[in-house]
């Protein structure tokens, strides 16, 4: 049989934007109202990637801002990134661009595979048109998607892009 192939997806952004909730709907198929700010927390589950099967961590940060500094568990050993910002929210679309190039400062290479999603489409007024989520993204090498995760709108897509953007830079990884 084939080796179980393992993969890990940190989920980062500013507080708030809703990174749990994201991570709720997409491990237990419902959304949480109000959910403590988060720690951090590991959820695990298995997704299909082009009929492969891939045993996921994800990793949901507490959420940075300018001022943080990017914890080593959040660089080494992730395979992929998840980086959402909330469309209502312009200050947590800036962060993205911080916060990507901590981590690519941090690991010494000039592009990750990354999502960025901009978050709570359901919600008004917005701030960030999605013209400028799908810039930052070519910018950046990245994909990008908007999603609610109240109403688990492209909640289940955010993984397969970001399990997308691992395979492409690493055609021929093998389970580790
Ligand atoms: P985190 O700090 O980034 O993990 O954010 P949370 O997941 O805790 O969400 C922060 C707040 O935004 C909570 O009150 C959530 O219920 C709310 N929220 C998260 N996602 C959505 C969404 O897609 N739509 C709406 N309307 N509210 C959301």
């Amino acid at each position: 049989g084939d080796v179980l192939k393992k993969r890990k997806i940190a989920v980062l952004g500013s507080r708030s934007v809703g990174k749990s909730s994201l991570v709720i709907q997409f491990i237990e198929n419902h959304f949480v109202e109000s959910y403590y700010p988060t720690i951090e927390n590991t959820f695990t589950k298995s997704i299909n990637y082009n009929g492969v099967e891939y045993d996921c961590d994800i990793i949901d940060t507490a959420g940075q801002d300018e001022y943080t500094i990017l914890n080593q568990k959040h660089a080494i050993g992730i395979h992929g990134y998840v980086l959402v910002y909330s469309v209502t929210s312009r200050k947590s679309f800036e962060m993205i661009q911080i916060v990507y190039d901590k981590i690519i400062n941090f690991c010494g290479i000039n592009s990750i595979p990354c999502v960025i999603v901009g978050s709570k489409t359901d919600l008004q007024p917005r701030q960030v048109a999605p013209d400028e989520g799908k810039e930052l993204a070519q910018l950046n090498h990245a994909a990008w998607v908007e999603t609610s995760a109240k109403t688990n709108t492209n909640v289940a897509k955010v993984f397969q892009l970001c399990l997308g953007e691992i395979e492409k830079r690493s055609p021929n990884s093998k389970a580790e």
